[in-house]
């Protein structure tokens, strides 16, 4: 959990992290959410400041509107009201928001695609979730669940998706698809510095750890032959995404944030190149990296909180 005390104008004061440990259930989560921004406006009050508003992001499908975690995989969270227990506790006005969605309105508003006006913020990670935002507000969609661009069929004969569903863009292009694709061509998935001792192409067990997706794209870059065959197909599987992203959407910024992200130039330059042959009459977007890092979805947690307050 990343938390912060944010000014008006987006200046953090204060930060601090909280384990979320999710193994714990949804109650025992939610108990450390209220209880950590309890101590935040306490904080707040201790060093002379005054909060106005809370803002809480959480992933899954949420319900913005009657603020409520509807569903969450990783967290557990079925139909939570998360603004009303957190409002009753604080006493303040409370909103509550997706976080991908208010990583986007950070980028959008604050970040690499402020004065843009239509902007597309893809994260890309384990999964791969993209928020559309336009005049500095993120589409939630009807039922809380806008964005999964994750979930887009990209090859319809691909590997199966953790949806459950076969070639969906996040099965092939997130970091954890790179790192295992990677894996099961070089029949290692072991990092190098802990081969196997028998050269078994054996699952990672405990104690072995895949190569990572950045591993594989500076292994690209240095033109290894395998890692250069994996990142060619992710960044043709991404291209595909974000050319269907932007027929949908017509956006003048894609904005990619996530650990993929950070593969730079070596990401950048063959996917801009990619998406625009397939591109025919949309207008090509810039394609640019996130710039806040994974503070976005605290600060557009913040906004979140302060929007509301401007909307009776
Ligand atoms: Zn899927």
């Amino acid at each position: 959990m990343k938390c912060a005390l944010v000014d008006p104008d987006g200046v953090v004061r204060h930060a601090e992290r909280h384990p979320t440990d999710a193994g714990r259930g949804p109650d025992a989560v939610v108990e450390t959410i209220l209880t950590v921004a309890e101590g935040l406006a306490g904080k707040a009050r201790a060093d002379g400041l005054t909060p106005i508003a809370l803002g809480i992001v959480v992933p899954g499908v949420v319900d913005e509107a009657r603020g409520v975690a509807v569903w969450s995989a990783n967290v557990g969270f079925r139909d939570v009201p998360l603004r009303d227990l957190a409002s009753t506790r604080l006493g303040l006005p409370t909103a509550l928001g997706h976080d991908v969605r208010a990583g986007g309105l950070a980028e959008a508003r604050l970040g690499a695609g402020r004065n843009t006006g239509h902007v597309l913020f893809v994260a890309i990670g384990t999964g791969i979730a993209a928020a559309h935002v336009v005049a500095g507000s993120a589409a939630t969609g009807a039922h809380g669940a806008a964005g999964e661009l994750g979930h887009i069929l990209i090859r319809p004969d691909g590997p199966v998706c953790g949806c459950g569903r076969l070639g969906c863009l996040e099965a092939l292009a997130s970091a954890s698809a790179v790192a295992r694709r990677y894996a099961e061509l070089t029949g290692t998935a072991t990092d190098i510095g802990s081969a196997s001792d028998d050269g078994s192409a054996a699952e990672p067990g405990p104690g072995r750890t895949m190569v990572t997706a950045a591993e594989v794209a500076s292994r690209a870059a240095a033109g290894e032959e395998v890692a250069t065959r994996v990142w060619r197909e992710t960044v043709e599987a991404l291209a595909d995404g974000l050319a269907t992203a932007q027929a949908l959407f017509d956006v003048a910024t894609i904005v990619l944030g996530g650990g993929l992200a950070q593969a730079g130039a070596g990401l950048f330059d063959p996917l801009r190149a990619a998406l625009r042959d397939r591109l025919t009459f949309h207008r090509e977007p810039h394609l640019v990296p996130a710039v806040l890092g994974d503070e976005a979805g605290c600060l557009g947690a913040a906004l979140l909180a302060l929007d509301q307050l401007e909307t009776p």
